[in-house]
């Protein structure tokens, strides 16, 4: 959904994916007016994410304090942790208006022109998927970020004039679920990014019983952590299981969550105790019974469990790395022997031991050897 402010272009609800997982951390349709009622309004009100609100707060009330413009920020990390909700809370924080668009809407130099040129001094302007930009656009961005400038270039061929444009300075914040897939020059034109990090099941529980208070849910604390743990470190998806739960409640109970219906809920929807849902298990199964526990590339994971690669290595696979599940390596993805077990099989001798408890930057080996 929109907020008030989104210019011509913003993103709508024909950018979302339509994925029909329960556990799937993309927006879906029916998350959009839910999710913004959720949405946190100050850094105070955001849970979790200690570290990166900190520094936010420093970076904004360090250029408050200077009068001036917050430096462009880069929120980076899976989807549905939070960057659109931070990205809106530095408009807010700084007393600015937020204009939104996504990588994918800026598709011509000239739809991101049309934007810049529209910024008041101060605006926030929020790029989704920065990632996904087109190149034109990209370039454009560079000088817009560095000095506040356009050239517009006007008419084709040998008659072309570039017109420069002033624009009012703004602060860019950029999201992407992919860092990596950020060229260079771009990426240096941040000065400060934020790694957002999964969240724990004591800050899911604090996500929950926001949101249930909110939207006035009875929920009962172990029901709480039961939501939690199966949430997969996401938000987002806390908020949807919760909603699901809701429905189970009122359908089938007396409307309270108790812990015996969050169970009985989620066991509907296929979600374990893990959090993982049938896609993931596909994944896990694929790499252990069609490839012998890997090393496989995540597109022939994707097409064996006929998914999309992007899918599978953006929504599934962070999740599964963080489980200590899967351990990616030089040579493609592996089945850690926390896998083989989960499956209920026996790994083979020298199967990788699991990295429970790792963040999943740490173990993260594609800012070492590159996307694999
Ligand atoms: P992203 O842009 O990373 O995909 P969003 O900012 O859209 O994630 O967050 C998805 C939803 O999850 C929000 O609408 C909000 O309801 C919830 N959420 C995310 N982060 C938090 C948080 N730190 N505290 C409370 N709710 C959150």
């Amino acid at each position: 959904m929109n907020e008030p402010g989104d210019l011509p272009g913003a993103v709508e609800h024909d950018d979302l994916e339509h994925d029909d997982r329960e556990v799937s951390a993309t927006p879906v349709r029916a998350d959009g007016d839910f999710d913004a009622g959720l949405r946190p309004r100050s850094l105070a009100d955001f849970i979790g994410q200690p570290r990166v609100c900190e520094q936010l707060e420093l970076v904004l009330h360090g250029a408050k304090k200077r009068g001036g413009t917050p430096d462009h920020i880069l929120l980076s990390g899976p989807p549905g942790l939070g960057k659109t909700s931070l990205a809106m809370i530095i408009a807010t924080e700084m007393g600015s208006a937020i204009r939104v668009t996504s990588g994918p809407a800026l598709e011509r130099a000239g739809d991101l022109a049309a934007m810049l040129s529209n910024l008041i001094e101060g605006d926030v302007l929020f790029i989704d998927e920065i990632h996904r930009i087109a190149r034109p656009a990209e370039e454009m961005l560079y000088l817009a970020m560095e000095d506040f400038r356009v050239d517009v270039v006007v008419g084709k061929g040998p008659g072309a004039t570039s017109i420069p444009l002033d624009v009012a300075p703004f602060t860019l914040v950029g999201a992407t679920t992919r860092s990596g897939s950020l060229t260079g020059p771009l990426r240096d034109r941040f000065g400060f990014t934020a790694h957002m990090e999964f969240y724990d099941t004591d800050e899911l529980v604090l996500v929950l019983r926001r949101s249930a208070g909110i939207l006035g849910i009875d929920l009962r604390p172990d029901a709480a952590s039961e939501v939690a743990s199966r949430s997969r470190g996401t938000p987002r998806i806390a908020n949807r299981l919760l909603r699901r739960v809701r429905d189970y409640a009122e359908v089938r109970g007396d409307g309270v969550i108790t812990v015996d219906i969050a169970r009985a809920a989620l066991a509907v929807y296929d979600v374990d105790e893990l959090g993982f849902d049938r896609l993931d298990r596909a994944v896990l199964d694929a790499l252990i019974r069609a490839f012998g526990g890997g090393p496989v590339g995540v597109s022939t994971l994707a097409v064996a469990v006929g998914e999309e690669p992007a899918t599978v290595e953006e929504v599934c696979e962070p999740f599964l790395v963080r489980a200590g599940m899967i351990a990616r390596t030089p040579r493609g993805r592996v089945a850690t022997a926390a896998a083989w077990h989960h499956l209920g099989l026996t790994p083979p001798a020298g199967a990788m031991n699991a990295t429970f408890g790792v963040r999943p930057r740490e173990v993260d080996t594609r800012t070492v050897f590159g996307d694999i």
